[in-house]
């Protein structure tokens, strides 16, 4: 044990006395020196990486927390929460707000259910076709909550109830949206082809002009084109349908005749620079359509009823495509500025008003202020310089019975 003691005290100045010599002191403090430097080493190495992996983990954290209600919030509807609470709440709070409000999620069944009768329109510089593009609005929205806007102005325009006119060569996007659910809307290709500049130029005066011309003097409208039916009947260059004369079962141009809606299109300009908003309601009709439409008048009211206000299949002037009912189709539109207009106004542009009131004995029909007829102003003048109630059976001395 002594031994030992002496040993180890014997040992002492190798391991301990190493304030005492300098030598051993030196080598071994060097060693321990190491030794600790390496475990300071690892303790900061260690440390670091715990810092590093700690913050890596504080990172991924916020992102993925924001993301579980962030992610489905699209950027315009954050941009929306944000305005509306920011002039109230601070901007943390704001924040808050935008982070927890459900987002309005766009249901893609939804998007772009509003259906045009044409996707694509082909146009020449200082066309203006007043085209009634929508032929289905969906649910929730109306016709006053359409939107119509063009991205290039320049090349065509629209109105507010989507009629496009030609301004000058090149291609455009038209799109109408729902005022009350931007999500709903629908988007027509404009190709508008024609002479640039110095023509395009004349054309727009040429235009306007036209445009107003109705107001002061007098527009040419010219008749339409014959049509291709054996059954049609004509006086003059006047197609006549009525009760006493009708079309081919077969007979479908398909669509409103192209000279008439080019000059319906005049008329709803003219209409609305008296402040009048005219818009077509129904336009061209098929035998097919005519007799779905009839057969059920005939099933409600019975047949002699029906007769005086729904046209049998073959007999009804929609088949035509020259006869367009405009805005309400019953007897409320009776009276209405708008009906007014049309009584006063539809013969500068071409169309006659073809149901007078107190004429039902020679038209066959009750009084229908909202059917129009193109004839040209020919015609339409020389009816009108005969009297407003004047009547085509009238002027040609026709029938018009069953
Ligand atoms: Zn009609």
């Amino acid at each position: 044990m002594d031994n030992n003691e002496f040993n180890e005290y014997n040992q002492e100045p190798r391991q301990y006395p190493r304030q005492n010599s300098q030598r051993p002191r030196k080598r071994v403090s060097k060693e321990t020196f190491r030794k600790r430097q390496f475990a300071a080493l690892c303790v900061i190495a260690f440390l670091v990486l715990l810092f590093v992996i700690l913050m890596a983990k504080a990172c991924s954290k916020k992102p993925s927390s924001d993301s579980s209600g962030g992610d489905a919030v699209p950027a315009e509807s954050q941009t929306t929460d944000v305005n509306e609470e920011a002039s109230t709440e601070d901007p943390a709070a704001t924040t808050t707000v935008t982070t927890t409000t459900t987002a309005p999620i766009i249901d893609p069944s939804k998007a772009g259910a509003i259906k045009l009768d044409k996707y694509t329109v082909y146009l020449e510089v200082g066309q203006a076709p007043a085209l009634a593009l929508i032929t289905e609005h969906p649910d929730g929205m109306e016709e006053a909550d359409e939107v119509w806007s063009s991205d290039h102005p320049e090349i065509a325009t629209v109105d507010e109830w989507g009629h496009i006119s030609a301004v000058s060569p090149g291609t455009c996007y038209v799109t109408v949206k729902s005022a009350k659910d931007p999500s709903l809307e629908a988007t027509v290709k404009v190709v508008v082809a024609g002479e640039p500049s110095l023509e395009q130029t004349a054309n727009n005066t040429t235009t306007t002009t036209t445009t107003k011309e109705p107001q002061s003097a007098r527009a040419e409208a010219p008749a339409p084109s014959k049509i291709n039916d054996p059954k049609a009947h004509y006086e003059g260059d006047v197609l006549i349908v009525n009760k006493s004369y009708s079309l081919s079962s077969d007979y479908n141009p398909g669509g409103l005749d192209p000279t008439c809606s080019e000059w319906f299109n005049k008329l709803v300009q003219g209409a609305a620079e008296d402040g009048i908003n005219i818009y077509l309601s129904s336009g061209f009709r098929s035998y097919d359509y005519q007799s779905q439409i009839y057969n059920n008048y005939v099933g409600i009211y019975g047949q002699d009823t029906a007769d005086t206000f729904s046209a049998r299949p073959g007999h009804s002037e929609h088949q035509t495509g020259l006869a367009i009912d405009v805005n309400i189709i019953d007897d409320s539109f009776r009276g209405t500025p708008e009906a007014e207009w049309i009584a006063a106004h539809c013969y500068e542009y071409g169309f006659i008003l073809r149901y007078p009131e107190g004429k039902q004995s020679i038209t066959g029909y009750k009084y229908e202020p909202w059917h129009i007829r193109y004839v040209g102003t020919e015609i339409s003048y020389a009816l009108h310089d005969i009297g407003p109630d004047a009547t085509l059976e009238e002027y040609y001395g026709i029938d018009s019975k069953y």
